[in-house]
């Protein structure tokens, strides 16, 4: 490790401008991508600004027709949450399959949505459920807030607080983890409210993404079925060592079954 300066704010506002203070500064969470980076010289911050001790980032509540969820919540927080649990379980079984036990204890909503990893699971549960991502400077719509991989909408120094996920009539998520990282070589988070339908994809291309045709597919008639002859363009796919783009575009559909499929265990 090479030397930097740590702080620890209180406060967004705090946060905020030691960022702006800063050389190049990176803020801290579960420091489960951070670290690794640095210690492999992928980032070098001058300043890291814990965000371990602003409090208003933290908590789980439900505020009439949504779930919030505070960035600083970790994934075990989720997982076993009893409110996660009675009003959008998918979240929470999302959470209990992400990476192993240390990694659940030290990850954070927040960071993972922050980092926007392609093969990241809860991209999709954002994006399927039509999140609203409230920061210290304004509220990000789900479908504006992923833009790339490893790139989001938040712009330089700005602080993602909470989560806003809508309560759907129903949703569930299905990856295929990789064996060694748990990451989703893909994976699928299907939402059905008022009779509409989202479904996103994370780990299948470089940033998470809607699928427009089993989305209108299962709007007109929700069963496995309705999407069993569904393909997907593999062109956009990733294509490495894990898995062929080809592969990934028959998984893409595979999972999105069997979220369909535990959908209607359900109802
Ligand atoms: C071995 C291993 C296995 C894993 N398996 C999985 C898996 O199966 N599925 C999965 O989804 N993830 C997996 N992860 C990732 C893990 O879930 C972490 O949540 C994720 O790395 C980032 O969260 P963090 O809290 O550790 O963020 P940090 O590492 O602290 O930060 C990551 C980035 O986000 C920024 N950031 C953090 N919080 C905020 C905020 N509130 N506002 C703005 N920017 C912020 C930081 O500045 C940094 O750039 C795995 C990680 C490891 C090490």
């Amino acid at each position: 490790m090479y030397d930097f300066n740590y702080h620890r704010p209180t406060s967004l506002d705090q946060a905020f401008e030691i960022f702006s203070n800063s050389e190049d500064a990176s803020y801290l969470a579960g420091g489960h991508t951070l670290l690794p980076s640095m210690k492999q010289r992928l980032a070098a911050p001058t300043d890291i600004i814990d965000l371990g001790g602003i409090s208003s980032l933290e908590g789980i509540k439900s505020e009439s027709d949504e779930l919030v969820i505070g960035a600083l919540t970790n994934h075990d927080e989720v997982a076993t949450s009893a409110l996660v649990s009675s009003e959008i379980p998918s979240i929470a079984k999302l959470a209990s399959n992400i990476g192993d036990a240390q990694v659940r204890n030290r990850g954070t909503i927040g960071g993972s949505i922050a980092n926007s990893d392609p093969a990241a699971d809860y991209p999709a549960a954002v994006l399927g459920l039509g999140a609203r991502l409230v920061t210290n400077k304004r509220v990000i719509k789900a479908d504006d807030f992923f833009v790339d991989m490893f790139e989001t909408a938040l712009e330089e120094g700005e602080i993602l607080q909470e989560i806003k996920f809508p309560k759907p009539d129903k949703s569930a998520y299905q990856k295929l983890p990789n064996p060694a990282s748990r990451y989703a070589v893909v994976g699928v988070f299907i939402a059905s409210r008022n009779g509409s339908v989202r479904v996103a994809i994370t780990g299948a291309a470089p940033s998470v993404f809607r699928a427009p045709e089993l989305e209108s597919r299962l709007s007109e008639s929700f069963s496995v079925e309705a999407i069993e002859n569904v393909t997907l363009e593999s062109e956009l796919m990733n294509d490495d060592m894990h898995a062929s783009a080809a592969y990934r575009a028959s998984l893409c559909v595979v999972m999105a079954k069997r979220a369909v499929a535990d959908m209607l265990k359900i109802s």
